[in-house]
């Protein structure tokens, strides 16, 4: 069954007012969609190019109903949307991708556990809910481990890295002494990404892997084409079609993962929603990743996964570039012209914080690397 897909003048709305929502409301827009945007505060990267901005926190339902009801169908771009929000926005207009994967994905524990139903690789974990469980979990995980909150965790928060059992109760306590997830520390070779769309009649695009740089657990530097063999990067696309599929997923996701030695992969987490990794796809691809968002959740044919050139890069600019001296010096890293450079609107720079990328289309991905690193060096010289 396939609903009536949602065209081009209607109103689609999103949770969240941030990088995400911003380069989703403007490929609606470009499409010729009008956006209404739900964010605490006001002035939001969204809210600047959206046609709406209603400025509410999360849990004020009636505004979160407000917004559900003047729009086609809502996603959203940040996973820790509280149920009642999503119940609430449910209520009025179809969630796209749908709460059950949302819900998954706000809890490691949970999405383990979904993942591991959906027979998929995860690592060896174990829950740690009480100092009982820690003895347990230590001989079940072994050492060195990666000890985690089981709620609320990205880019590297929430997370210690324990090398002994004599460690780890510390470790639990620092984090809060919560409910949390130990799991084996993965050895891995490289971190890949698959980014993929379903649409409303099953329809299935997956991008290419990207291989993910990080630095301080914070996405760094992406590549394409990812140096992976035609057997792992089957694997890569087996497993983004399995959550898409095994979620009933209308929408896009990213499925972040572990490239071992010998070309085995392991699923570290699920993004239901746009992904830093897949933000080289504006510049780099036939279709944006943000574009195949906005085609998913309105029931349209998917767009094009195919690169437009030989090889591409795209590096993260974190609030750390910019000095109380003043800004960074946007000519001197767009003096290469392939740098195509994204800002995201945002007023506060802190460090660690995203304010935007630069990405290069080049031609091998060694040089594209190379020239999107240059031109971010460039832009503190
Ligand atoms: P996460 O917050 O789960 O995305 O983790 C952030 C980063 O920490 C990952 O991209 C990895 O670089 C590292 N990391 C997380 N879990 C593991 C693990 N089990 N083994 C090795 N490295 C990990």
């Amino acid at each position: 069954m396939s609903a009536a897909p949602i065209l081009p003048g209607a109103t689609l709305g999103v949770l969240g007012g941030g990088q995400l929502g911003r380069m989703f409301a403007l490929a609606a827009r470009r499409m010729g969609y009008r956006v209404a945007v739900l964010v605490p505060g006001d002035d939001s990267p969204t809210g600047q190019v959206a046609d709406r901005e209603i400025s509410a926190r999360y849990d004020d339902l009636e505004a979160v109903e407000e917004l559900a009801r003047s729009v086609e169908v809502v996603s959203f771009e940040f996973e820790n949307v509280p149920s009642a929000t999503v119940a609430a926005a449910a209520r009025h207009a179809p969630l796209r991708p749908p709460g059950a994967l949302l819900h998954a994905s706000q809890n490691r524990l949970r999405e383990k556990r979904a993942l591991g139903g959906l027979g998929l690789p995860v690592a060896p974990h174990a829950a740690v809910e009480t100092p009982d469980d820690l003895g347990a979990a230590a001989r079940r995980v072994g050492f060195p481990a990666i000890l985690k909150t089981a709620a609320w965790g990205y880019d590297g928060k929430g997370q210690r890295r324990v090398e002994s059992e004599a460690g780890l109760e510390a470790a639990w306590r620092e984090l809060g002494a919560g409910p949390s997830v130990l799991e084996a520390e993965v050895p891995f070779v490289a971190e890949i990404s698959i980014v993929g769309a379903r649409g409303l009649d099953g329809e299935v695009a997956l991008y290419e892997p990207f291989l993910n740089h990080h630095a301080a657990h914070i996405l760094d530097v992406t590549v394409v084409p990812a140096p992976v063999t035609a057997a792992t990067r089957a694997e890569a696309e087996a497993i983004g079609r399995a959550v898409l599929e095994g979620f009933d997923v209308a929408g896009l996701l990213c499925v972040e993962m572990f490239l071992l030695e010998d070309g085995g992969l392991v699923v570290n987490e699920v993004a239901p929603r746009p992904h830093n990794s897949g933000h080289l796809t504006i510049d780099a691809h036939v279709t944006s990743q943000f574009e195949q968002q906005v085609r998913a959740v309105c029931g349209l044919p998917l767009g094009s996964v195919d690169r437009l050139g030989p090889a591409a890069a795209m590096a993260n600019l974190l609030g750390d570039l910019w000095s109380p001296e003043g800004p960074p010096r946007w000519p001197a890293a767009l003096a290469d012209p392939a740098v195509r450079l994204h800002l995201y609107g945002k007023g506060e720079m802190r460090p660690g914080r995203k304010m935007g990328h630069l990405t290069v289309v080049a031609a091998d991905a060694a040089e594209a690397e190379r020239r999107v690193r240059n031109a971010r060096s460039a832009l503190v010289g």
